[in-house]
């Protein structure tokens, strides 16, 4: 079924709120209908068909979510790529994706012209952050019925690139089953109802802020305050209107920070959950401490929508990612063998379900080598499962260390510094080392007032770190670099600090 169809389905009145701004603006259910297929049929007219690619670089707005909506809707494929991307990359995504549509924000249009007509793009249309445009110009003159392309379970609705640290960044071919079904599971799992609003901070163009935040809204017939990005001192101020909200560890980590952040000020919220990138244990029963709230984790990809999710009722465990969601088949499975490993050990976790998306752009090789014969797709996340069923993520396989030929998990060595007083957090890499291979590495974030020096680092994990564990170096920074979803960029930081051991 197309997805559009199933959140049709839900609508239990087309005066119910769809979406909220800070600034008043409030589009019904009934209004989305209306104005998705205004934006459908200018999509049909400018030759759009089922299958192509719509590709958007634009601002978070209103209107780019109606614009994922109406591209559902004519049954094309929604692609949308970070506003932080440049010309040059997206000459790259736009000749590999080859869309039929590209819509960016009217500054790009002049830049974008040339690369368009190289890749045969039918038409170039634009948005800007208040949802004013080419785009929107021509869909006020177009007719509000239009009659929705019906899909199967497994035609593509959106391609979304990998954020790609190493090497090409890849197409993830993602269908209308993907995406509703691990929506329907959402929506249950975390009982949302019409009744809830959401505190929509979340960038759109990622898996988290667009499939996680609105297609839940969306097929649990909610509302939500849509916000262009995460303010802790806005996210404070409107709390009151809200009932969830969905964040990336950073916005709890500011939200801590925050000195109207009480017990009084979230006892009306439903839920916080938290997701995209590790969320501090620390920072769990902080917020526990401070709100009463246990902060709800949960672990998914770009690839695979969400895997696994801590219990609704029942323990939320800080550090760990919970069970995995109904459905989804979970195993921890030795890297190079692919044999399942005995509970307790750590391996990459695999997993496989109707979540798990179709395979890569065009990448019919990498989209084997990523897949097990009997279909689990390895997702390069290390984990292990504790003895009572959670989950938890050790980190990427690729940030894994060998030193002097062993193996150095980071979040091992990050734990034991995060716990030393006067830590805020740590990120553990590798850097080339001549007689190690690579040299266990510590950057370390203080609160300020601490003196804590590289030798007291050193001789707290002596006594609890294995020697070949122990990092080589300490260097303390004010902040770690992180990308737009709070991820740590371990990859910046191994390239800083490439010639630390000469
Ligand atoms: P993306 O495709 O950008 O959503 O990134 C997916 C990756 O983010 C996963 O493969 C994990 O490495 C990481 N990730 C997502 N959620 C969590 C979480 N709750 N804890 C730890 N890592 C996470």
């Amino acid at each position: 079924m197309n997805l559009f169809e199933q959140i049709r389905r839900r609508i239990a009145s087309p005066q119910q709120t769809l979406m909220e701004t800070a600034t008043g603006t409030r589009i019904t259910y009934g209004d989305m209908l209306k104005r998705t297929g205004r934006l459908a049929n200018i999509l049909v007219m400018r030759g759009v068909e089922p299958g192509d690619r719509v590709a958007v670089q634009i601002e978070k707005s209103p209107e780019n979510l109606l614009l994922y909506l109406a591209v559902l809707r004519a049954g094309a494929v929604f692609l949308p790529l970070n506003t932080a991307y440049t010309t040059t990359e997206l000459d790259y995504f736009i000749g590999d994706a080859e869309p039929k549509l590209v819509v960016c924000d009217p500054k790009k249009r002049d830049g974008l012209v040339e690369i368009a007509n190289k890749h045969n793009v039918a038409a170039l249309e634009t948005l800007d952050a208040n949802g004013k445009g080419s785009l929107i110009d021509a869909a006020a003159e177009a007719p509000a019925d239009f009659a929705d392309v019906p899909r199967a379970p497994d035609d593509l609705a959106a391609i979304l690139y990998t954020s790609g640290t190493t090497g090409r960044s890849k197409g993830a071919m993602l269908s209308h089953r993907n995406l509703g079904s691990n929506a329907e599971v959402l929506v249950d799992y975390w009982r949302f109802t019409s009744k809830d609003v959401l505190l929509h901070v979340l960038p759109i163009y990622h898996t988290h802020g667009l499939f996680v935040a609105c297609n839940v809204v969306m097929l649990a017939g909610a509302s939500m305050l849509f916000l262009p990005k995460f303010d802790a001192d806005e996210a404070m101020r409107l709390l009151p209107r809200v009932t969830t909200m969905m964040g990336v560890p950073t916005f709890y980590t500011r939200l801590l920070q925050h000195p109207g952040l009480t017990k009084q000020a979230t006892a009306h919220m439903r839920l916080f959950t938290s997701g995209s990138a590790p969320l501090l244990a620390e920072t769990h029963r902080e917020f526990s401490e401070k709100t009463g709230h246990a902060i709800l984790e949960r672990y998914g990809m770009t690839e695979t929508n969400m895997n696994t999710s801590n219990p609704y009722d029942g323990d939320r465990v800080p550090g760990t990612v919970g069970f995995p969601l109904p459905g989804v088949e979970a195993r921890i499975a030795d890297p190079d063998s692919g044999k399942a490993l005995p509970q307790g050990e750590i391996g990459i976790i695999e997993v496989k379900g109707p979540n798990v998306f179709a395979g890569y752009w065009r990448m019919p090789d990498k989209t084997k080598a990523e897949f097990r014969p009997d279909g689990f797709f390895i997702t390069g996340d290390v984990a292990m499962i504790d003895a009572r069923g959670y989950v938890q993520i050790v980190g990427r396989a690729k940030d894994l260390i060998i030193t002097g030929g062993f193996n150095v998990y980071p979040k091992e060595v990050e734990t034991e510094i995060d716990a030393l007083p006067g830590v805020i957090e740590s990120a553990v890499i590798g850097c080339p080392h001549k007689d190690f291979g690579e040299g266990v590495t510590a950057v370390v974030v203080c609160q300020k007032e601490s003196t804590l020096n590289e030798k007291a680092v050193l001789d707290a994990l002596n006594a609890r770190l294995a020697k070949f564990k122990l990092p080589k170096r300490v260097i303390f920074v004010d902040d770690l670099p992180r990308n737009n979803m709070g991820k740590v960029q371990k990859n910046v930081l191994r390239e800083q600090h490439k010639a630390l051991y000469g």
